[in-house]
């Protein structure tokens, strides 16, 4: 694969800006085909905030989220990305001593106490079993993050067409935007719920560009 051949990817949520920034930031040339406009809510990766945490059942999480976090404190944003809130795991659904001995491993700090230690620290709550308390939780806020993640694919050469639906997805050759305006490349499905109509969907959407900063306007 020639390294000039442009990376394309299908859908601008949360993942595809992240993979563009990425592939952007490498010096790869990116398309970014987005079938909504810029900021549309349709997706999975709208609104100020989903939750981020350290707390899992599964160790390679807890490693990998603190590795996450120190990539979203790097992405060059006006807005905060990133709430830090801290959050409490217990009741019959989490295995709380599974998740504080991953954290332990990890480094990462945390404090475990029974339900009626939690009790007094948070009367508003009802607890049930042990409970355990990290710092390294919080929020992120979706809609900055993947207007900050685009803006910097945009600024390290990326090109973001909004509007602009994919309706077929090879292994190689072109992702077709549906105005006759083929991106070719190596296209990158989205991994969102709209992902698995890339290959089937005739959209009918118009291709626009997308200038540094992330506000679309239209290609002439
Ligand atoms: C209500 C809700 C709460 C959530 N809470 C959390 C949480 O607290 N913590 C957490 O970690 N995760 C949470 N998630 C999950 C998280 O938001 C998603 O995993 C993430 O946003 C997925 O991003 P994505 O880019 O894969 O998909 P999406 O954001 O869905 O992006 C896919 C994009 O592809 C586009 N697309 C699809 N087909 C085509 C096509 N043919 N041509 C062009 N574009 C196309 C779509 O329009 C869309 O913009 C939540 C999700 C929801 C819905």
């Amino acid at each position: 694969m020639a390294s000039d051949e442009p990376v394309v990817i299908v859908g601008a949520g949360l993942m595809g800006a992240a993979a563009a920034r990425a592939i952007a930031r490498r010096g790869r040339p990116v398309v970014v085909l987005e079938q909504f406009a810029a900021g549309h809510r349709n997706g999975s990766s709208h609104g100020s905030a989903r939750i981020v945490r350290r707390a899992y059942g599964d160790a390679m999480y807890t490693s990998f989220t603190g590795r996450a976090f120190e990539l979203w404190s790097a992405v060059p944003s006006p807005d905060p990305l990133l709430r830090m809130l801290g959050a409490l795991d217990f009741g019959p659904d989490r295995d709380v001593a599974s998740i504080a001995g991953h954290l332990s491993a990890a480094g990462v700090a945390h404090e475990l106490m029974p339900a009626s230690e939690a009790a007094r620290r948070w009367p508003g709550m009802e607890f049930a079993g042990d409970v355990v308390l990290h710092a390294q939780a919080g929020t992120l806020d979706a809609d900055a993050a993947v207007t900050a993640l685009l803006a910097d694919a945009v600024a390290h050469g990326a090109e973001a067409r909004f509007e602009s639906g994919a309706r077929a997805a090879r292994r190689r050759g072109v992702a077709a935007a549906a105005d006759g305006d083929p991106a070719a490349g190596v296209p990158l499905p989205p991994s969102g719920p709209g992902g698995s109509a890339v290959a089937q969907r005739d959209s009918r959407a118009r291709s626009r560009d997308v200038p540094p900063g992330g506000r679309s306007r239209r290609r002439p």
